[in-house]
Formats: structure tokens, sequence, C-alpha cells
């Protein structure tokens, strides 16, 4: 009889010899990454790798290595680069490193059962809590991102106020069309969860804001009273902590004001933004998110963790348990054993088999201690205030909104050019920054003018980074409006 097969090697110390090295590679690589260009192209041949036709045998370990050492290692997005401060991305640590191969090691599922991957689990969601001085009471489960997580606490309170069994019998049973409500800065996530709840995107009611890009609450209670003249029900108000164009804060003591009045759900999407809270200096900004009904927000964004680890907390756990929980006679809870225990986190969101996502952010919080990441939150704000006065100085560049937090939106304006022009010399600024490697900035539309901008969550950044910037900005900014 043949021998059974299986998928671990044959022989441990082959294998144990090459993770040794691919851990010094790696740790060596996060050590020099600032030598490195932020991003770079990658050449056709390199994407003709991807494009071929599935092994049929197995492959020597250390070709494989080597072929990610040739074709993937030097191709990343680049957010762990010092100089990388597009869109809203994290950096990841090299302890996150280490985090995932312990949590890959256990590869526990933790949709639920006795195992203590849940426990840590819960642990870091009571610490969440008290960071965000949120109701000990409130529910919470860790999910892919704040997309997963803003379309958990929209679906809680969808179902608890929309007026009618909308869990069983689902939207048809109703002719009376839901509304929501959010600044026109609401991120695209939103949107995107009303229309698979069911909602349509065009519940989402997009409210006007005031000239620091946050919503307008008359124009919002305008609304809110219309609808109901209108026959519509209105359900919910998002509230930004952190939009992602300029980083504006709602001022969520209002927005609790009228969601009480209405008897509305209030969500919060502070994806980065509530983070402000770690930080003495600057928790003041974010005053009042503890009275929403949820929060959703990252811990892979602004509190520099690996990816994937977004997170939605509840302040009511039976309507959030309520929205998730339908428990067939396979899945049922017993006693004692696995199957025991009561941390069944998939009755809290939508998947049932899960990875773990909190070891990584049990570690980190543990290495660092959750000060220092206040004064890392701080460090990124007070760096945001420092390129803003590196703008003002300038008579070449300009800022283009108020900036807020870590966001900071500017352009090159040698004020010789027109809007068109200029708008076609910043763009192409960005390009070439990102394409020769100084720095990844990403870019936004404000009011017609085209806008460079910085979303600063990186724990690797430093002010010469900043000043690097400004002197590449100039330079492709002169030699570009001469050409264009
Ligand atoms: C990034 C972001 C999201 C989406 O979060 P993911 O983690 O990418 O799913 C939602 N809202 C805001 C404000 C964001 O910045």
């Amino acid at each position: 009889m043949e021998p059974e097969e299986t998928l671990d090697p044959e022989n441990w110390d082959n294998i144990r010899t090459l993770s040794h090295k691919m851990i010094d590679d790696m740790l060596n690589y996060l050590e020099t990454i600032r030598e490195k260009p932020v991003w770079q192209d990658i050449p056709e041949g390199v994407k003709s790798k991807f494009k071929v036709p599935i092994p049929n045998d197995g492959q020597d370990r250390k070709r494989i290595y080597q072929e990610f050492t040739e074709n993937i290692l030097p191709y990343p997005l680049g957010n762990i680069h010092p100089r990388f401060w597009g869109w809203v991305y994290g950096t990841g640590t090299p302890f996150g490193v280490l985090a995932g191969i312990l949590s890959s090691t256990l590869n526990s599922d933790t949709g639920g059962g006795e195992h203590i991957l849940n426990y840590v689990e819960s642990q870091v969601i009571e610490w969440t809590k008290d960071i965000l001085e949120y109701d000990s009471n409130a529910s919470g489960i860790l999910v892919s991102g704040c997309s997963m997580a803003n379309f958990i606490g929209l679906a809680v309170a969808r179902n608890i106020k929309a007026g009618y069994d909308i869990i069983n019998e689902g939207v048809r049973s109703s002719d009376k069309g839901l509304s929501f409500y959010g600044s026109t800065e609401t991120h695209v996530s939103i949107d995107k969860a009303l229309q698979l709840l069911g909602m349509g995107i065009n519940s989402l009611r997009k409210i006007s804001c005031n000239t620091k890009h946050e919503i307008d609450t008359k124009k919002l209670r305008e609304t809110i009273e219309k609808d109901i003249e209108s026959g519509f029900k209105p359900v919910c108000i998002i509230g930004n902590a952190g939009t992602v164009r300029t980083g504006a804060i709602d001022d969520f003591n209002v927005l609790a004001d009228l969601a009480k009045e209405f008897d509305l759900w209030l969500h919060v999407d502070g994806a980065f933004g509530i983070w402000c809270k770690l930080s003495p200096e600057s928790k003041n900004l974010v005053a009042g998110i503890e009275r929403a009904d949820s929060i959703a927000f990252d811990f892979h964004k602004w509190m520099y963790m690996q990816y994937e680890a977004g997170c939605v907390l509840v302040k009511n756990r039976t309507d959030h348990h309520n929205s998730f929980s339908l428990i067939p006679d396979y899945l049922a809870q017993q006693t004692r054993g696995t199957a025991s225990g009561d941390l069944n986190f998939s009755d809290f969101g939508l998947q049932l088999s899960r990875g773990d996502r909190a070891l990584k952010i049990w570690m980190g919080i543990k290495e660092h201690g959750i000060k220092k990441y206040g004064r890392l939150i701080e460090q990124n704000i007070q760096q945001a205030r420092y390129i803003t006065e590196l703008i003002k100085k300038e008579k070449k560049v300009e800022l283009l909104a108020p900036t807020s937090m870590n966001t900071v939106n500017f352009r090159y304006n040698n004020r010789q050019i027109d809007t068109s022009r200029l708008n076609k010399v910043n763009k192409e600024i960005v390009l070439q920054l990102q394409e020769k490697g100084i720095a990844v900035p990403s870019s936004t539309i404000l009011a017609g003018i085209y806008s460079i901008r910085l979303g600063i969550t990186n724990h690797r950044s430093k002010k010469e980074d900043f000043d690097l910037l400004i002197k590449e900005v100039l330079k492709f900014g002169d030699e570009l409006s001469a050409i264009f």
C-alpha cells in the first residue's frame, strides 16, 4: 500500500532553514525600506510571469521563494515606506509580521467555539471601548475593514429603525422608503452598503457641507423634516470622523441631538479619525462620538496594524446580535467541549469562518503600550501642521482646504497660468513623484481644482520627508509649467 500523502514537509529541517532565511530577509527589507523607491512600475516581463498555466507538479520551495524575491518583493503598493501618504493606508510593523506567523500557525476559525483566540478578540474589543470611552455593554467584532464595519452598522440601524419586521419580511413588504443621511463627503462604502442592504443608493440623502467640509446640520434638519412630510421614513444619520478628501470631522453632539429628537440611529464612520481619541492634545476633535449607536473604524490605517483589521462597535448588544444570529442545529452551542463558550463572533457579522485578526492587535498594543500610539497619532497631526506651515511660507504652493487632523490638500501654483493648465501640471507632479519612486501622495478634486492630497497615517515619516516633498513639488512644478 502506498503511504498516505500530506502537505507537511518530508524534511522539517529544510523548511526550517528556509524560514529562518525568509524572516531575516524580510526584517532586513523593513529595516532598509527608507532606501528603496516608494513605488515602481511593474515591467511587462514581470506581469507576464503571472499569466502562466497552473503547475501540475510541485516545485522546489527555494525556487518559489527566489521567484518571490525577484518578481514580487520589488513591486508592492509602497505603503510601508516613510514617504507614502496617498489615500489612507497603514504601514504595519515588524512585530506585526511575526504575529502573522503565529496567527497562521494556529490557523483557528474565530467564528465561535471555545478557544483562546476568541478571548483575545474579546480583549481587544474591550480595550477599544475603553479608548473610545464607549458604553461598556457594547458589542463589537473585528472585520475585514471599515467597509464591512459600515455595512454591519447600517444593517443594524436599518433593522432596528425600519418600523417593521424587515429581518423576516424584507424591504418588499413596505412601500415606505427608508432614508439615510450623511454629508456629500461620506465615503463610498456607505453607498455600497446601502445598495447591498436593498435600500438603494438614492436612499442616502447627501447633505451639503460648510467651508470646513463638515455636514451642514441646518440642511440636515431641513432634509429630515422634508422627508417626513413627503412620507419617507428617516432611519439613520451617518457622521464622519475624518473624511477621505479633507479629514473633516462632523459635530457629533449636534448629530446625536438630532438623532434623539427624530428617533434615528447615529452611525459614525471613523475609519481613521476616531484614533484622535488616543492623543490627549487632539481627543477633543472627536468629542461626542461615544453618543453614536454604532461606530466603524480600522486598525489597519491609523493604528498602523497589518491588514486586514477593521472593527464595528454597536451600543446595544441585543440589536447587534439579533441582526446576524441565525443558528441551525449543526452550529448549536454546547455546554462543554470545543463547541462551548459564549464568544460566537459569527452571530455578530456576515462571516461564519473567520480568520484571526486579533492577535496582531493584541501583540502590537502590548509591545508599545497605548500611550505610544497616542504620541504617534499626535506626531502625524503635528507633521500635517508642519507641512501646512511650509506651504504657507512658500510662494509657489498653496493650501486648498483647511488642514484637518492628518490630512493636507495643496497645489503648486506659480500664478502665471490658468486653472485648467494648473490642474494638468499638478496631476503630472503627482504622477512623476510616484513614478520616480520619490513619494506617494494621492489627489482629489476640490471645487474643480486638482489637489495634491496627503493622508498622514505613517509611523515611519519624519519632518525631512515633508521638506523633500515640498522641494520636489516646486522643482517638478517649475519644470512642468514651462512645458504644459
Ligand atoms: C478607508 C475608509 C473606509 C473604508 O475602509 P476599508 O478598511 O478600506 O474597508 C471607509 N470610510 C473612510 C472614511 C475611510 O477612510
